[in-house]
């Protein structure tokens, strides 16, 4: 093992690298181009373990247009007004500078699955002998019609892709009078985070707890009930921010009134809001369905769960949010590493003409902030099935807290530490 992968994965702490890909070592030999698409969580991940595990024998390049890593997790926290954009705001910079990897500030918008190529946004085009498409989701607006457009969206947010959205959600919420109501709707699952929107309305609270306590968060979920951490949100919103949160299931949202921040469902009575953050359905991001490689009811990529190559179209590899997820799977960053690890390893043993290793193992923690400290968590453990030829969680593995706590809290901040420079460092 080299120096350099024995002190990454010391760093690597949570998103343990050896859990993830038992018996993996680096493999001489391997060469080849990869380009990966997309430096989220799946993406940067990839793209470093290639080049790590190949011993920089394979030539890896990275398309994403924006100039900085954001994180979703803990993005809720700035909206709470606890931390800041800056605080989850991670350099692209070590991924060239200590991993050889090339990174092309651009947008892919086609492929060419047959001559393998990828053209970018900007006239260029990128070979590959294996292309790792990570792009995330994409909103489905289309299901929201009147959000529909640049200028609604400006006005009632979504801040489910952490960046501009995140601050002008805070925005919002500073600016609105005590007395208000923020309403946030959630699409029915499955969509990124399942506990991203309850671990949202805490923070919300949170905030109201403190600077605006005649205010309300009102949650219509798409959902029959919490899709995640049920018991422990509940309990949050009974004891810790009684009186300031309402729960509310089956609230599938159809369309909105964007002027009068108006949310409309297929059976309740429309609820106007102060403030109106409206969670849209999602699916692959655009990218995955312009490769052809989007299979699952027109949302979804599936992928053969040894090498995350997609089951339609041969070379192209699918990690992340985009994927058809397996049982018990969330659609998580830390999932997304996952991915991104056992994908790695066998594009490397591919490109080196060695066979993948046939059990991989994934694993998985959700923390969730319901103050600004006390956190909960649920985890899993995911093995490959031979038979099933599918990913299943292992019997008896994972769990989830009683109750917040502090220690979880740092924790938390500890593993969103760790994830990064696991990804990015
Ligand atoms: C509020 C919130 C809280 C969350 N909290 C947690 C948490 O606590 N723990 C956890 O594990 N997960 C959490 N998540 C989920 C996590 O953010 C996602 O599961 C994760 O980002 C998925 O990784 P990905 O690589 O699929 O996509 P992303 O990380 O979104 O990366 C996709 C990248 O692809 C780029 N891209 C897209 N299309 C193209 C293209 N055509 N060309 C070039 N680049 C492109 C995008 O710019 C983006 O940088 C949270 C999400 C939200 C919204």
């Amino acid at each position: 093992m080299s120096m350099q992968r024995r002190e990454f994965l010391k760093a690597a702490g949570a998103a343990s690298a050896a859990a993830a890909v038992p018996g993996c070592a680096t493999m001489g030999g391997a060469s080849g181009k990869v380009v990966v698409v997309g430096a989220g969580y799946g993406g940067a991940t990839a793209a470093k373990y290639i080049r790590m595990w190949s011993e920089g024998g394979i030539d890896v390049t990275v398309v994403e247009p924006n100039p900085e890593f954001i994180s979703c997790p803990l993005s809720n926290l700035v909206i709470g007004g606890s931390k800041t954009l800056a605080d989850i705001t991670v350099s692209h910079e070590n991924l060239t500078r200590r991993h050889g990897v090339k990174l092309v500030k651009d947008t892919a918008t086609a492929i060419d699955p047959d001559k393998r190529v990828v053209k970018l946004s900007g006239g260029g085009e990128l070979p590959y002998d294996r292309l790792i498409l990570s792009p995330g989701v994409d909103f489905m607006w289309d299901k929201v019609p009147s959000l529909n457009n640049a200028a609604a969206q400006e006005r009632i947010l979504h801040a489910w892709k952490a960046g501009a959205q995140t601050v002008a959600l805070r925005n919002q919420l500073t600016a609105m009078p005590d007395g208000g109501v923020f309403v946030i709707s959630i699409p029915v699952a499955p969509y990124r985070c399942p506990p991203g929107p309850y671990e949202r309305a805490c923070q919300v609270a949170w905030y109201f707890k403190r600077a605006k306590p005649k205010s309300k968060v009102l949650i219509l979920d798409g959902n029959g009930d919490v899709t995640s951490k049920g018991p422990l949100f509940k309990k949050a919103w009974a004891e810790e921010y009684k009186g300031l949160v309402e729960y509310r299931p089956n609230y599938v949202l159809t369309d909105v009134d964007v002027t009068t921040r108006t949310a409309k469902f297929e059976v309740q009575d429309p609820v106007k809001a102060d403030v109106l953050n409206v969670v849209p359905p999602q699916r692959a991001g655009a990218i995955a369905r312009a490769a052809g490689v989007v299979t699952a009811n027109d949302r979804w990529c599936d992928v053969d769960f040894l090498t995350f190559e997609s089951v339609k179209v041969k070379n192209i590899h699918v990690l992340g949010d985009a994927i058809q997820i397996g049982t018990g799977m969330p659609k998580s960053g830390h999932m997304a590493n996952q991915h991104a690890k056992v994908c790695a390893a066998a594009v490397v043993a591919l490109l080196a003409g060695q066979p993948p290793n046939p059990m991989p193992v994934l694993t998985n923690t959700c923390y969730s902030f319901i103050t600004d400290k006390d956190v909960v968590h649920v985890c899993s453990v995911h093995q490959y099935d031979r038979e099933k030829k599918t990913v299943l969680p292992v019997p008896g593995s994972g769990g989830v807290s009683t109750a917040m706590n502090e220690l979880e809290g740092r924790y938390a901040f500890n593993w969103a530490k760790n994830i990064w420079a696991d990804a990015l460092a």
